[in-house]
């Protein structure tokens, strides 16, 4: 899940500010669940453009915008308020935002409502927390399915730094050194020997950008 926050009003004002009639994209997936995106979020936004003087012209909430399919579906069935709009404001991630502006034919601005932060799992209680960086070459099966790359914030592949104190981590106490849980859970599972493995540093080719992933070229 991608994990994205509003940005406060006033800062969108300012994208918006030579745009009058404004069309709004929400996500179902991901900005529905963090709730940057769902309908609550796309109604609000409309109160608060109106009361600035703006004309909301429609919205549309695709399942998953950064799909081609979905979002050229909903931007079809909406055409005639696109016609009439100026600008897109999309409620979701920057994969949401840029998906919109690739599949739209029409040629409005399309402008971010959010900020993209990180992807996230979630609890049962909706809270979201990082644990992957998508670093290419997952170490997990070695560090007992506990993400050093993310959770240690030096990204160290082979033990702590001298700065764990109590098994919190020196960068922030509140947390837990990834290396003390993940040395924890190896020894829980009678797996510590693997530590006696050096790692090689990470081969930071394989988190190059821009990635892609052709199967159907
Ligand atoms: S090592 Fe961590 S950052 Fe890399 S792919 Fe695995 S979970 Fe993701
Ligand atoms: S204390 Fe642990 S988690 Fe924090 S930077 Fe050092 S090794 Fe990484």
């Amino acid at each position: 899940m991608i994990v994205s926050q509003q940005k406060p009003l006033e800062e969108l004002l300012v994208s918006l500010k030579e745009y009058n009639k404004i069309f709004l994209v929400g996500c179902g997936e991901c900005a529905t669940s963090c709730k940057s995106g769902g309908q609550p979020e796309l109604l609000k936004m409309q109160a608060e453009l109106i009361a600035k003087g703006k004309t909301v012209t429609g919205f549309c909430i695709p399942s998953a915008p950064c799909v081609a399919a979905q979002i050229k579906t909903e931007l079809a069935k909406n055409m005639l308020a696109l016609r009439d709009s100026e600008a897109i404001l999309v409620l979701a991630c920057g994969l949401g935002v840029q998906s919109v502006k690739d599949n739209n034919r029409l040629t409005q601005a399309t402008i971010p409502a959010n900020n993209t932060i990180f992807g996230a799992v979630m609890d049962a209680a909706g809270n979201f927390y990082e644990k992957c960086s998508m670093c290419g070459e997952c170490v997990l099966d070695i560090t007992a399915g506990i993400c050093p790359v993310t959770l240690c914030p030096k990204g160290l592949l082979n033990g702590p730094c001298g700065g764990v104190n109590k098994g919190k981590c020196e960068v922030d106490n509140e947390n837990d050194c990834a290396w003390v849980l993940i040395y924890k859970e190896l020894e829980k599972n009678k797996k510590l020997e693997s530590l006696k493995e050096i790692r090689l540093p990470r081969d930071h080719k394989k988190s190059g950008k821009p990635h892609k992933l052709l199967l159907n070229k």
